[in-house]
């Protein structure tokens, strides 16, 4: 039987686990150590650690401590590993707790963590979303119910302390260019609640004022947010630190491409069964700076799209000049807009666009000036037709149900 090696308890703050952390540095203690070949399995607290609960009220995400996050297990060393190898990474199978089979998905508050769409919406909001097998849907959510792409948000070795410094220079120089932005540009390293594993003494202080935050994604992968690097995967990460450090948390159920709501996917607690192996020096060899991977063989077979067009040409009529950004919000505007027509409030709209098989696109980087990017939104995930037809659309949803709002603070 496959080895849980690390194990977590729900009822149990993370930061008295210490096979848990919260910051990326070289010094955090290898949790276990394992063989080339080995394979076994991890669990892990939802990102936000227990923050979030299944109920009707959304002002745990308007309240929510994002300085705690993502909450990660590992880091797991690996027998033999080097700096400048690949650690290859078997995403084997994922899956939620029996005790925890719902997860939730979130808009930030403006003045707490804000997001992609966050001037079109300042207000915390949360959706529950309840599994059934392979499937999802949500009680604030009607019509609508879809097979999860099932993922980690968060998987990568230790950064080096010569990378860990570049990160630290290069966001601070971000950061200090508008220090005073809401949101802020980069999220900077925060020692009060850092979590370091096994870590104590001086060394864990000096490791707490250092400790590169979790948000990004960086060269190690990190936090990327990728729905298709879901179980069947197989991932070739860069190793930096002798014995490699595998660290994974930030459990999505189910994802759009740009996890656009950032509270986040469908977001679980739950179980992930890796099997590591080994390429010695394998990033020079295939010139390696970022990790790269294979998609699963298995997929949701969703191959029916509505695909939404946007354009670098902002709400207030402003031309940009080839902003794949602007161009991405645009198509996820339309979208919502469009769903609207079918009875869905825009909270609805955005949520099912931040947790359901969608894809994004960049489909044009070359036409000046205009970028164009495309939403590709499937239809076999309502229970109603959502193609335009001479008729016009049908209102199948009722509005008597909308996604619970918490006033901003
Ligand atoms: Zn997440």
């Amino acid at each position: 039987m496959t080895e849980t090696i690390i194990k977590i308890d729900l009822s149990q703050s993370p930061y008295e686990n210490d096979k848990i952390h919260n910051r990326w540095h070289p010094d955090i203690p290898m949790v276990e150590m394992v063989e080339p070949g080995d394979d076994f399995i991890v669990e892990c607290y939802d990102w936000t650690g227990g923050q979030i609960k299944n109920d009707d009220s959304a002002e745990d995400v308007r309240d929510v401590d994002l300085s705690q996050v993502h909450f990660l297990s590992g880091p797991i060393g690996v027998k033999g590993a080097e700096p400048g190898d690949l650690l290859v990474v078997d995403i084997l199978d994922i899956g939620a707790f029996d005790s925890s089979q719902w997860g939730f998905n979130g808009f930030f508050s403006k003045n707490n963590g804000g997001g992609f769409l966050t001037e079109h919406f300042p207000e915390a909001q949360k959706s529950i979303w309840d599994f059934n097998g392979m499937f999802t849907k949500s009680r604030h959510v009607p019509g609508v119910e879809f097979a999860g792409l099932i993922h980690p948000g968060l998987i990568g070795c230790l950064p080096s302390k010569e990378l860990l410094n570049e990160w630290n220079t290069r966001e601070k120089a971000l950061y200090d260019t508008d220090p005073n932005r809401v949101p802020e540009l980069a999220t900077l390293p925060q020692a009060d609640t850092a979590h370091l594993g096994r870590m104590n003494g001086e060394a864990r202080n000096m490791a707490a004022a250092e400790g590169a935050r979790t948000v990004p994604p960086r060269e190690h992968g990190g936090n990327c947010d990728i729905k298709d690097l879901s179980r069947g995967s197989k991932v070739y990460f860069p190793v930096y630190v002798n014995g490699g450090g595998l660290s994974v948390g930030d459990l999505h159920f189910s994802q759009g491409d740009g996890e656009i709501t950032f509270c986040g996917a469908i977001e679980m607690a739950g179980w992930i069964h890796m099997r590591v192996n080994l390429i010695k020096d394998g990033m020079s060899k295939y010139g390696i700076k970022n990790p790269i991977f294979k998609p699963s063989p298995i997929t949701p077979k969703y191959d029916d799209y509505l695909i939404f067009e946007g354009i670098s040409v902002d709400e207030a009529g402003e031309q940009h000049y080839l902003d794949v950004h602007i161009a991405y919000r645009q198509a996820c505007l339309n979208a919502i807009e469009y769903l609207t027509k079918f009875g869905y409030s825009k909270a609805q709209a955005y949520a099912i666009l931040g947790t359901a098989p969608v894809q994004g696109h960049i489909s044009g980087v070359v036409d000046i000036p205009n970028a164009c990017a495309t939403l590709w939104l499937p239809t076999d995930i309502f229970e109603f037709d959502v193609q335009p037809n001479t008729n016009g659309p049908n209102k199948a949803v009722d509005g008597s149900i909308d996604i619970p709002l918490a006033p901003d603070l």
